[in-house]
C-alpha cells in the first residue's frame, strides 16, 4: 500500500474538496453542534461526517473470520437472552453498586414474575474488534446490542471511498466513470446546484433523475477543452455525455480524458475499489426492522424509533414522549400518540443520562411490558454489557450456550483476556502493569473506560476503601493495534495522522416462536482515531469513520 501521507499536495488538495463535495451530496452528514437549531430543526445545521479520506488497509483472512462468527454471536445473545438466572447471577455484585444496571435488571425481574415472553425477537447488533499487532489476532472489543450506531453513514464512507478517491484510475475503463473536471461559471443560482449535482453525476456515474429543466448557458471546461452546452434539460448525466459523444465522437473524448487527466494527477492512487468490500448495513438493519414489523403482522402499526433529545438523526420519540403519549391496551398493544407500534427501535436508553427522571424508566417498562417487538428487549439489553461479556469468557460457560464445538471455539478465538475485579492475581497485576489493561464499567457510548496510570490509581484506591466498587467494572487485556498514516477530515479541515483502527461488523437477527427467521452479518464499520486516544467513539469525538481496503 501507499502512504497517504506522500500524496502529491494538489492531488490531495483535490481529493479532500471532492470528499467534502460528495459528502454534502450523499447524506454522509451529522448534526452539527456548532449550530444552535442543529438537532431541533431538521435539515439545518449540517455538517459532514468525521471521515477518513481514504480506506484503512485491513488483512482479508480477518475481514472474513469477523463476517463468519456474526451469526454466532447472534444466536449466543438470544439464547444468553434467555438465561434468566444466568444473567441476573452474573450481574448480581453488579447489581449492589450500579444503580443504572439495577434498574434494567429490575425491570427484567418484573418480566420475569410476569412470566412475559417476547416470542418474536429482534437484534441490530454490532461486534467490535481490533487486530493486535502482536499476535495477529482479531479481538473482540465488545459486542452491542443497543442502538449499534452508524449503520446508516458507515455504507457511505465505504460508497464515498469506492467511487471517489478510487475513480483517478478508473477513467479508462468507461466514459461514465471518467472523471470530468467542470468548472463552474457564469451559473444562475437554479444551476449552480445542478451543476454540482451534474459534476457527480458525471464524476460518480450515479443516474440523475431529479435533474429540473434549466435554460441557462452553462460553459463545461474539460480541462482546456472547452464545451458548451445550452440548453441543459434534465438528466444531466446522460445529456452531457451524450452531447460529447456527438460533438467529439467516443474516442477522441477517451483519448483527450486520458491526457489531461494524466497531466492534471500525476500520482495515481494504484487502488482497487473491489478491494473495498460492499456495505449494505442500513439496507440490511431496514430489511430486519422490515421483517420485523411484517412479524408483528398489524399493518396498520408502526416503527417507532426511541431517541435522545436534541437529537442529531432524524427524531421520532423520546422516553420522556413516549410516557406521556403511551398507553397499553389490555391484549398488550403499545400505543403512542393514537398510534399501534409493532417495532421499537433504541437509539437510546443505554446511558444512565437517558433516564433523567422516573418518567423515562416508567417508558421502560411500559415499552418492556407491551407485546411490541423490542430492539433491543431488556434481556438483549443486559446480554450485551461488558460484565456478560466477561463471564462468558470464563471457561465452559460457552458451552451453556451453544452445542457446535466448531462454533465455540471460532467465538472463543476472539476472546480476548477479561477479568472480574475479585480476581485477585490479575488484580495484583494490573496495579503492576497498568498499561497492559484496560478497566471498563457498564456503560456504552464511549468515553467511560479507565486507561494506563488511572488503572492502577483506581485499582488501589478501591482496594484500600474495601468497597463493593470493583464490582461495577471488569478488566480487558489491552489490545494494541497497528499504527499507520492516515488523513482524517473533521470540519471541512484535513489533519495528517497516526492512526489506529477498530472494525465492527453488523449483525441482524429475527426469529418468532417456530424459528430464526433473519440471522446473518449486515455491512460493517470501520473507525478510525488518533494512535495517541484511548477511546474511539465517533460520536464522542474520538474518531472518523472509515472503510477497509482488503489486503
Ligand atoms: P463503549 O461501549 O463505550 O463503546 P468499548 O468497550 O467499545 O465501550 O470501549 C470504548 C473504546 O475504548 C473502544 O472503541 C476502543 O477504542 C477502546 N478500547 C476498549 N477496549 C479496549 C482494549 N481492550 N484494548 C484497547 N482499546 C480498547
Ligand atoms: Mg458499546
Ligand atoms: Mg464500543
Amino acid at each position: 500500500m501507499f502512504d497517504p501521507h506522500s500524496i502529491d499536495p494538489s492531488l490531495l488538495q483535490k481529493m479532500e474538496y471532492d470528499a467534502l463535495v460528495w459528502s454534502s451530496l450523499h447524506g454522509l452528514l451529522v448534526g452539527d453542534r456548532a449550530s444552535q437549531k442543529s438537532g431541533r430543526v431538521p435539515g439545518v445545521g449540517l455538517i459532514h461526517a468525521p471521515i477518513s479520506l481514504l480506506p484503512m488497509p485491513f488483512p482479508e483472512s480477518h475481514w472474513k473470520q469477523a463476517c463468519e462468527v456474526a451469526p454466532i454471536f447472534n444466536e449466543l445473545v438470544d439464547r444468553v437472552s434467555l438465561d434468566a438466572e444466568f444473567l441476573h447471577e452474573s450481574l448480581s455484585r453488579t447489581k449492589k453498586v450500579d444503580a443504572f444496571t439495577s434498574r434494567l435488571l429490575d425491570i427484567h425481574a418484573k418480566m420475569i414474575d410476569m412470566n412475559k415472553k417476547e416470542e418474536i425477537r429482534l437484534g441490530l447488533h454490532r461486534s467490535d474488534y481490533m487486530l493486535d499487532e502482536q499476535t495477529n489476532l482479531l479481538l473482540q472489543i465488545e459486542l452491542n446490542t443497543n442502538s449499534s450506531s452508524f449503520p446508516g453513514l458507515s455504507c457511505l464512507v465505504s460508497d464515498l471511498h469506492r467511487l471517489s478517491n478510487m475513480r483517478r484510475n478508473e477513467f479508462k475503463s468507461s466514459i461514465s466513470r471518467t472523471p470530468l473536471h467542470i468548472l463552474q461559471q457564469d451559473a444562475c443560482e437554479e444551476c449552480w446546484d445542478l451543476l454540482t449535482i451534474l459534476t457527480c453525476s458525471a464524476v460518480f456515474a450515479c443516474k440523475v433523475s431529479h435533474a429540473t429543466p434549466s435554460v441557462c448557458l452553462i460553459k463545461l471546461y474539460l480541462d482546456n477543452a472547452c464545451l458548451s452546452v445550452t440548453p441543459l434539460k434534465c438528466e444531466f448525466g446522460t445529456l452531457l455525455l451524450l452531447f460529447i459523444v456527438q460533438t467529439e465522437g467516443l474516442d477522441a473524448v477517451r483519448q483527450m480524458m486520458r491526457k489531461s487527466l494524466l497531466h492534471q494527477f500525476k500520482q495515481h492512487l494504484a487502488l482497487d475499489p473491489e478491494r473495498i468490500p460492499q456495505n449494505n448495513s442500513v439496507s440490511l438493519f431496514a430489511e430486519a426492522l422490515y421483517k420485523a414489523w411484517a412479524e408483528y403482522n398489524n399493518p396498520r402499526a408502526i416503527v417507532m424509533v426511541v431517541v435522545q433529545t436534541e437529537e442529531r438523526n432524524i427524531i421520532r420519540k423520546t422516553l420522556a414522549e413516549i410516557d406521556a403519549q403511551g398507553e397499553l391496551l389490555p391484549d398488550g398493544t403499545l400505543v403512542v400518540d393514537g398510534e399501534a407500534v409493532a417495532v421499537v427501535y433504541f437509539r437510546a436508553g443505554y446511558a444512565p443520562t437517558d433516564y433523567p427522571s422516573e418518567s423515562e424508566w416508567s417508558a421502560r417498562l411500559l415499552i418492556e411490558q407491551s407485546c411490541a417487538i423490542k430492539c433491543p428487549s431488556i434481556a438483549y439489553h443486559l446480554a450485551g454489557t461488558k460484565k456478560i461479556q466477561q463471564e462468558l469468557a470464563k471457561p465452559n460457560q460457552l458451552e451453556r450456550f451453544l452445542e457446535n464445538k466448531d462454533d465455540i471455539a471460532k467465538v472463543r478465538e476472539c476472546f480476548a483476556g477479561l477479568w472480574s475485579l475479585d480476581d485477585l492475581s490479575i488484580v495484583k497485576d494490573a496495579i503492576e502493569r497498568p498499561g497492559l489493561y484496560v478497566m471498563k464499567p457498564q456503560r456504552e457510548g464511549g468515553g467511560n473506560n479507565i486507561y494506563d496510570d488511572d488503572v492502577r490509581l483506581s485499582l488501589q484506591r478501591m482496594e484500600k476503601a474495601g468497597s463493593e466498587e470493583n464490582a461495577a467494572y471488569i478488566l480487558m487485556q489491552r489490545i494494541f493495534p497497528i499504527i499507520s498514516p492516515a488523513i482524517l477530515m473533521r470540519e471541512g479541515i484535513s489533519h495528517k495522522e497516526r492512526v489506529m483502527s477498530e472494525l465492527g461488523v453488523y449483525g441482524t437477527y429475527l426469529r418468532n416462536k417456530t424459528g430464526v427467521i433473519m440471522n446473518g452479518h449486515a455491512g460493517y464499520l470501520m473507525r478510525t482515531k488518533v494512535s495517541s486516544s484511548n477511546e474511539g467513539g465517533v460520536a464522542a469525538g474520538f474518531a472518523v469513520l472509515d472503510s477497509i481496503y482488503l489486503v
